[in-house]
């Protein structure tokens, strides 16, 4: 599958925010964006105006990147969250949120979602009790996600390395036994991505 393997703090540049790609670094004073270096590119610093189009455009690709989804499986949660009940902004950030590798990374059991998509598919979680090593799964209030007996000296060095990351409410987080349990997927208040979301159905309603 396609991914972007560039340099990861070039995207935070490009979208203007923290996408918090990089784990430890993200949240210290070397994290490029606290430095406050330019939009990247000959042209980067100089790009003032955007219209309407490219607003709604980069807010998508920042959601995108903040989460580690590529374009088609992106359009495929968008409809989903556009079947379900209520406002599709908050239903597209609440199923983005509660994909496998984002549990993870919240949990604190890793430094980032791209490295809790690396430890699912290696298989060093379990979920309900059975193996889950696609980061994609879909997680609901109620499932229980718990660390393979094997691998659990790797993730407890995680754990204690990440501690002072603050833990989202709608989860039940047992850094001892390594597990975590979705109490209910978050409401729009409980996710701290800072993302216009209405921004994004309108650029898929057009
Ligand atoms: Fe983005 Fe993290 Fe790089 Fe900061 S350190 S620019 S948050 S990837």
């Amino acid at each position: 599958m396609a991914r972007y393997t560039g340099a990861s703090c070039r995207l935070c540049r490009r979208e203007g925010k923290k996408l918090f790609l990089k784990g430890e670094r993200c949240y210290s004073d070397k994290c490029a964006l606290t430095r406050q270096r330019p939009i990247p590119g000959q042209h980067g610093a100089g790009r003032k105006k955007i219209s309407e189009y490219g607003l709604q455009m980069r807010t998508k690709q920042s959601a995108k990147r903040y989460y580690g989804v590529l374009e088609n499986q992106f359009a495929h949660y968008f409809e989903m969250a556009d079947r379900q009940a209520g406002m599709t902004g908050e239903n597209l950030l609440r199923i983005l949120e509660s994909r496998l590798d984002n549990i993870v990374y919240r949990a604190g059991f890793a430094a980032s979602r791209k490295e809790a998509r690396q430890l699912i598919r290696h298989g060093f979680f379990n979920l309900n009790g059975h193996k889950a090593n696609i980061p994609s799964i879909l997680t609901k209030a109620g499932d229980v996600i718990s660390v393979t007996k094997t691998d659990s000296n790797k993730i407890k060095t995680v754990v204690e390395a990440n501690s002072a990351r603050p833990k989202p409410q709608w989860m039940d987080i047992d850094s001892d036994k390594l597990t975590v349990k979705v109490i209910q997927l978050p409401a729009r208040e409980d996710i701290d991505f800072d993302v216009q979301e209405h921004l994004i159905v309108e650029l898929y309603s057009k």
